[in-house]
């Protein structure tokens, strides 16, 4: 019994391959690919890691940035009730944009990675 692929993506170019023939040349970027020998095919333990690892990086970049947005929405609204509205804005922005720049920086090392591949 032939094995069955569940995620046959073009090596070149993430295309989805499912439903082509069984081999042939790519229709987005002419990539040759044989889905019985893998041939220009990403494997599927590749394209699972990858979805993965995006999964987690969306993840990691929603919450802190998440909480970020909340962080300086908590100190400016506290800042229009207190008195003195100085500490509870400059609390704000500090913790909120310390939130922010860390999921610029989780975003952009991964971009980095990305590239070195
Ligand atoms: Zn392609």
């Amino acid at each position: 019994m032939a094995r069955r692929i569940q995620h046959a993506r073009c090596l070149g170019c993430d295309y989805d391959l499912l439903g082509l023939a069984p081999a042939g040349k790519c229709p987005e970027c002419g990539q040759e690919y044989d889905l019985a020998s893998g041939m220009g095919v990403k494997s599927e333990a590749a394209a699972a890691m990858e979805r993965g690892d995006r999964i987690v990086l969306w993840f990691k970049v929603g919450v802190l940035g998440g909480l970020g947005v909340v962080a300086m929405a908590v100190g400016g609204y506290n800042a229009t009730r207190a008195a003195d509205w100085t500490r509870p804005l400059l609390i704000g922005v500090g913790v909120g944009g310390t939130l922010l720049a860390l999921a610029a920086l989780v975003w952009c090392v991964d971009v980095l990675e990305r590239k070195q591949r």
